[in-house]
């Protein structure tokens, strides 16, 4: 099966290949393998070891985010939520759901939040000790920069807290060059094209010790998750991890570096994303970005108007072809997300558009732009 969704991404047989051997994660050579990854996944994310720290928890990536929440916002305390797009509306479900307070700052889910906006809001309330923002959108596949919002956040005085799920290790970033950053979250799985299964947070040292006791949970303290470290060693857990996807990730992170890292992924990536958006053009499709806003990991566009149009069937069609299509969107009109990310490559984007033009012809479905 060849997956064009933004999460779980295809991924190389090496990493499946991780998953089929039974291991301890308490056992000595895992231990060791696990210390090392740390430092690794710091610099991934442009930190420097020491100052920062790399604290994994296992689960997906909404558990992550909750974590990151209740870490550095204390209980009672306010966020400003970005909030220009569906999963920045579940970040602030998150967030009020943990008894924090949201201010959210709402916008267009087709281009990315200005930062004059954001600077008016946080001028506005200065209630608000952080700012919580979606880097890469990906119900419309936006990005809101922390490179060009962080500087904003920080000439406020205030915090920034960034979930990078969907774009992290493809899109530039470096927490040793964002000061205000006090966390960034992301996955084993997405754009490091691990295994699912792992969440890790990234954050200055020097700002947890200001939030112990925040957490008001025992398994999301990342608190907890660094001090543990420091008594028992960085190879070392507090409660039975998904070993197997972690392990996986050691050699996801190998393949990733051998590719150049970031750069050589955002490469890749952004050449599957120009071959998906003109193919998808190409049959019919209107895009629901301006080129000028369309970031590299999702092109999304509007469902055909089309009587002969029918979702389900549709998705149903490419698989039963071998490509899984995501089956949900979050704009306010039907629209459909085509993922450019994972094990993929241009050829992979051009079987699956020849697909989708079979699937079309075979439904009758000849009127395809938007009305
Ligand atoms: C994938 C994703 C998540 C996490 O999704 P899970 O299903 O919980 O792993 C969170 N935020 C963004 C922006 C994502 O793309």
């Amino acid at each position: 099966m060849l997956l064009l969704i933004p999460g779980p991404v295809q991924t190389r047989p090496e990493v499946r290949a991780c998953m089929a051997e039974d291991i301890a994660p308490w056992d000595e050579d895992f231990r060791d393998e696990y210390a090392a990854m740390r430092p690794r996944i710091v610099a991934i994310a442009g930190g420097n070891w020491g100052e920062h720290v790399s604290l994994p928890l296992p689960g997906c990536g909404h558990m992550i985010i909750e974590s990151a929440l209740r870490t550095f916002v204390p209980p009672g305390g306010t966020l400003l939520v970005v909030q220009n797009g569906g999963y920045a509306d579940r970040l602030a479900r998150l967030a009020r759901e943990a008894g924090r307070s949201v201010v959210s700052l709402h916008g267009p889910d087709n281009r990315p939040m200005e930062p004059e906006r954001l600077a008016a809001a946080l001028a506005e309330h200065p209630e608000c000790a952080h700012v919580a923002l979606v880097v890469s959108e990906t119900g419309t596949g936006i990005v809101n920069d922390p490179n060009v919002l962080g500087p904003v956040i920080a000439a406020a005085g205030r915090r920034m807290i960034c979930d990078a799920v969907s774009g992290f290790g493809a899109l530039p970033f470096r927490i040793a060059d964002r000061p205000e950053c006090d966390v960034v979250v992301f996955t084993s799985n997405k754009c490091l094209e691990g295994m699912p299964g792992f969440g890790f947070a990234v954050a200055p040292v020097a700002r947890l010790e200001a939030c112990r006791g925040n957490a008001g949970s025992w398994v999301m303290d990342l608190v907890d998750v660094h001090d543990h470290a420091l008594r028992n060693g960085w190879g070392s857990f507090r409660f039975t991890p998904a070993v197997q996807a972690l392990r996986a990730f050691g050699k996801a992170m190998d393949i990733y570096e051998a590719e150049g890292g970031q750069e050589g992924r955002l490469a890749r990536y952004m050449r599957n994303r120009d071959v998906m958006r003109e193919g998808l053009q190409a049959l019919g499709f209107t895009p629901y970005v301006a080129p000028e806003h369309q970031g590299p990991i999702i092109v999304n566009v509007f469902q055909p108007v089309d009587p002969n149009w029918n979702f389900t069937k549709f998705r149903v069609a490419m698989k039963n072809k071998g490509v899984i299509l995501s089956d949900f969107y979050t704009t306010d009109v039907p629209t459909m997300r085509f993922g450019c990310i994972g094990a993929i490559a241009e050829s992979d984007i051009r079987l699956a558009l020849s697909k989708v033009a079979d699937v079309l012809d075979e439904m009758g479905v000849g009127a395809r732009a938007a009305a």
